[in-house]
């Protein structure tokens, strides 16, 4: 059975009509029924008021706990940097972008902390999860331009997005982060060149076209990634992006 929330309101409402239909044919006029139907009225604008409030709040709460959730998905929690779901929405993004300007040039890196695993075995998980947000912040504040982010692709890896950059400026945020990783200076001894906790880097540049997307990109920065891992780590290798190696189309 379906509740009317409103029953009370509406029979006085009805009455009211009622009566001043009564008043208006002459038939009577009580002072009482007046000043009963006014006190009822008072009450609901009170009852209004209070709904809108109700109302606003609960508006007000929805959004914030909205905007609080639209950030959570797309933050990494243990680096507060942006995560893999993140990344790969703005890779998206910024290819739609340069494809609909015409074209650009867009570098991508893949990094991968050396011998981590040793690092954990070593030092322990509470410090190889210090050690990773250290990293994060090595790898953001090796970014210069807005456009630029960095996201934790997952575990010990990351990645970085470069828009309108060609391999010669990749190469130099990559050897900016290599360096800055090492001024960091946090000792490694498993790490059995450096002794201190470093990364390899692979990278990747091509001119974004429309068959082009995303994982393509990521995908040669893996290749890249894994000759700096094969010939010696703590350093980054270049692959460029080629046509052929893309086959899906942009979403
Ligand atoms: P490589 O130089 O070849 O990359 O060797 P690696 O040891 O870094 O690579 P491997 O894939 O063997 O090990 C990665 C390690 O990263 C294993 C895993 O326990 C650790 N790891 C992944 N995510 C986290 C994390 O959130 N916190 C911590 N402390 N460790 C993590
Ligand atoms: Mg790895
Ligand atoms: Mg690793």
């Amino acid at each position: 059975m379906e509740i009317d929330l409103f029953e009370h309101e509406q029979q006085i409402y009805d009455g009211a009509l009622d009566y001043a239909d009564k008043v208006r044919n002459g038939k009577f006029y009580d002072f009482e029924e007046y000043l009963m139907l006014t006190k009822e009225y008072g009450k609901l604008l009170k009852q209004l008021r209070r709904a809108t409030r109700i109302a606003d709040r609960t508006t007000i709460n929805l959004y914030e706990s909205n905007l609080d959730l639209t950030d959570k998905v797309n933050y990494d929690m243990l680096t507060g940097i942006y995560n893999r779901r993140y990344l790969e929405d703005g890779l998206k993004r910024v290819i739609n972008t340069l494809v609909r300007s015409g074209g650009g040039l867009l570098s991508v890196l893949m990094l991968d902390v050396d011998h981590f695993k040793k690092y954990n075995d070593t030092y322990g998980h509470c410090m190889g999860d210090a050690c990773l947000k250290v990293v994060a912040s090595v790898l953001t504040e090796s970014l210069t331009r807005d456009d630029d982010f960095v996201a934790r692709y997952g575990g010990e890896e990351f990645a970085a997005i470069l828009p309108n950059t060609d391999e010669n400026g990749a190469r130099k945020v990559a050897d900016k982060m290599l360096e800055n990783m090492r001024q960091r200076n946090i000792p490694h001894e498993k790490n059995d060149a450096a002794k201190c906790v470093t990364f390899s880097i692979g990278f990747t540049t091509g001119n974004v076209g429309f068959s082009q997307n995303g994982t393509d990109y990521l995908k040669r920065a893996d290749d890249a990634l894994y000759i700096s891992k094969q010939s010696g780590r703590n350093k980054c290798t270049y692959i460029n992006f080629k046509e052929e190696n893309t086959c899906i189309a942009l979403q």
